[in-house]
């Protein structure tokens, strides 16, 4: 219950054996970051920047998304941002684009994919991204990552707009993170790879569940597959995050699974160091948190990865909810 919740208010997010975590808000719009910051978020791990797009009828000029970074940044007082870049196509329609219609629109031209492809309207953002950096903690997330090169491209864009930025003595984060949201069964392959160019990995459950179970998430027919229960996404999050220890670099989720008490322990046993959740389940995941040991959370793990079907896995994890 809430007052039950609230005495974990003010308190840092770790395991019931002071393994510390992070315990980051996901937001739409700058405002947001007020909410996750009165829920006692420690950061904002996901800035969907669709919003600032879709409420324009043009493409945000560098001003408007420089000032909607830039007041995220100073709400959030130094604590970390991460804003991921224009997560456009498939379920996120924004009509002045004039994106053409596919018939299959998650598979298409869609995210980093349409970014790369319009680098002038791309470059406008991540101008107004670096140029904020100045004001608090932020990081850039590139969305829907399959390969390195895409990851490179976008840092190579980063490189140029420094120098730019040098050049004309406008003052920016030096040290700014390029990081990608792992979604994507390939990202989840070559997760080794990545991690050994990308600043952070940020797991992306709902479109990497879509994407694994060959599920569109949005149609009815095909729902009782669509579930992070399946085993073929539990060891695919749990190899990504291993992946991301592996190079040193950490590993968060800002997808809908972050914020299920029922995966706490497992996510815990497999390694997550951050948890991204909408401002209103941030106490509630602080406070299933702090029940589990390593330990206590391995067993569930194990017995989890000798699971063969979706409902074996939550029987599993019924079986042990706190
Ligand atoms: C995700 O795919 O899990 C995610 C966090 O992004 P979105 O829901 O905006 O696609
Ligand atoms: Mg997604």
């Amino acid at each position: 219950n809430k007052e039950e919740l609230n005495k974990y208010r003010g308190k840092a997010t770790k395991t019931a054996d002071s393994i510390e975590i992070e315990l980051f808000g996901n937001i739409g719009k700058p405002e947001d970051a007020k909410n996750v910051k009165d829920n006692d978020g420690e950061g904002i791990g996901l800035f969907r920047t669709e919003f600032l797009f879709m409420e324009n009828n043009q493409i945000p000029s560098e001003e408007e998304q420089f000032e909607a970074y830039k007041k995220t940044a100073v709400m959030m007082d130094g604590k970390e941002v991460i804003i991921r870049t224009l997560d456009v196509g498939g379920d996120k329609n924004i009509p002045y684009l004039g994106m053409e219609k596919e018939d299959n629109p998650f598979l298409g031209f869609r995210a980093v994919r349409y970014c790369l492809d319009r680098k002038e309207m791309y470059k406008i953002q991540l101008r107004a991204l670096i140029r904020a950096s100045v004001f608090g903690k932020i990081k850039i997330m590139i969305p829907l990552v399959t390969c390195v090169n895409e990851l490179r491209e976008v840092k190579a864009l980063v490189e140029d707009i420094k120098a730019d930025l040098d050049r004309e003595n406008i003052p920016y984060d030096k040290n700014i993170s390029v990081g990608v949201m792992i979604e994507t069964p390939a990202a989840s392959e070559i997760a080794d790879l990545l991690a050994k160019e990308a600043d952070f990995f940020s797991i992306g459950t709902n479109d990497l569940t879509q994407y694994t179970m060959a599920v569109d998430r949005g149609n009815s027919k095909v729902a009782y597959l669509y579930s992070v229960y399946n085993p073929a996404v539990i060891r695919s999050i749990k190899r990504i995050i291993s992946a991301a220890a592996n190079e040193n670099i950490i590993a968060g989720m800002c997808g809908e699974a972050a914020a299920d008490p029922l995966l706490t322990p497992l996510l815990i046993s497999f390694g997550l160091k951050e948890f991204s959740v909408n401002a209103s389940s941030i106490l509630r995941t602080r406070a299933q948190i702090a029940k589990w040991t390593k330990a206590e959370a391995d067993k569930v793990a194990d017995e989890v990865m000798k699971c063969a079907t979706q409902e074996e896995v939550y029987e599993i994890l019924k079986r042990y909810q706190r």
